[in-house]
């Protein structure tokens, strides 16, 4: 049975004092409900350690927006997969959307960011969406293929099996605007089965794919019904707790 996940992106938000007073709201919360989906955050790098030390139990997986494709060095403001294993992190977000638009990330760095964070036992977790001039053109189908292919096809099973993916419409991030269950579940079917061709239909039903885009309280179990869809990572409605603990309770 593949994991039911529910992962906040915090992107560039919250001071010091501001992220502490979250995630001690998100560890009472764990602590006094019991969830039916696993529950991630990914905070700023320079509250990671903080995240670490607050979930001390591992009640919450604690992720990195980013991490280098280099091992160590010469990298001025990166942060490595073995420093993220030093802090005993979960895993790190790769090729957000974000990433790919403001810093130039391809499907090759995320194809090799995606290796090694593998090789240090980090779980990444793979985000791939098309852009509205893709969708209004008709060529999400081709585009997500071509994500999915260049970033994961190099991995062997027992590789790919360990990776998340998250399918985020590029016009859904942000925007208010949300796939609608139906075109949501009609792409992560194609990933689904782009998997099963290459690498099986076991494989390919081990591997959670998460739906990401203006995922609200009020449209999560919706979107979470579907069948391919595992649950959701997680913007502007991780930044409360009122509004994430909702959305996770979508898995009610
Ligand atoms: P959003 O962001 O929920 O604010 O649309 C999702 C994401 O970028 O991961």
């Amino acid at each position: 049975m593949r994991k039911n996940i529910v992962a906040g992106n915090w992107k560039m938000n919250k001071d010091v004092i501001e992220a502490q007073q979250l995630m001690f709201q998100l560890l009472s919360y764990k602590k006094e409900n019991a969830t039916n989906c696993e529950v991630w955050i990914a905070p700023p790098a320079l509250y990671l350690m903080m995240a670490k030390d607050v979930f001390e139990f591992d009640e919450i997986g604690v992720f990195s927006q980013d991490m280098s494709e280099h091992e160590s060095g010469a990298f001025t403001g990166e942060i490595s997969a073995d420093m993220l294993k030093s802090i005993a992190a979960t895993g790190s977000i790769i090729g957000h959307s974000e990433r790919r638009l403001y810093h130039g990330e391809t499907d090759s760095h995320c194809n090799r960011k995606i290796k090694l964070a593998l090789d240090k036992g980090l779980t990444p977790i793979y985000c791939n969406g098309e852009t509205l001039e893709q969708r209004k053109t008709g060529q999400h189908l081709e585009v997500v293929k071509n994500q999915i292919e260049v970033a994961l096809f190099t991995l062997s099973a027992e590789e790919i099996k360990k990776v998340v993916i998250a399918y985020e419409p590029v016009w859904a991030i942000g925007t208010g605007e949300t796939a609608s269950p139906e075109q949501a579940q009609e792409i992560h079917a194609h990933i689904r089965s782009l998997i099963a061709d290459k690498y099986g239909k076991e494989v390919a039903d081990e591997i959670s794919i998460l739906y990401g885009g203006s995922v609200k309280p009020d449209n999560a179990k919706e979107i979470f019904s579907q069948p391919d869809i595992d649950g959701g990572l997680i913007g502007g409605a991780a930044l409360k707790v009122e509004d994430f603990s909702k959305i996770i309770e979508g898995f009610n």
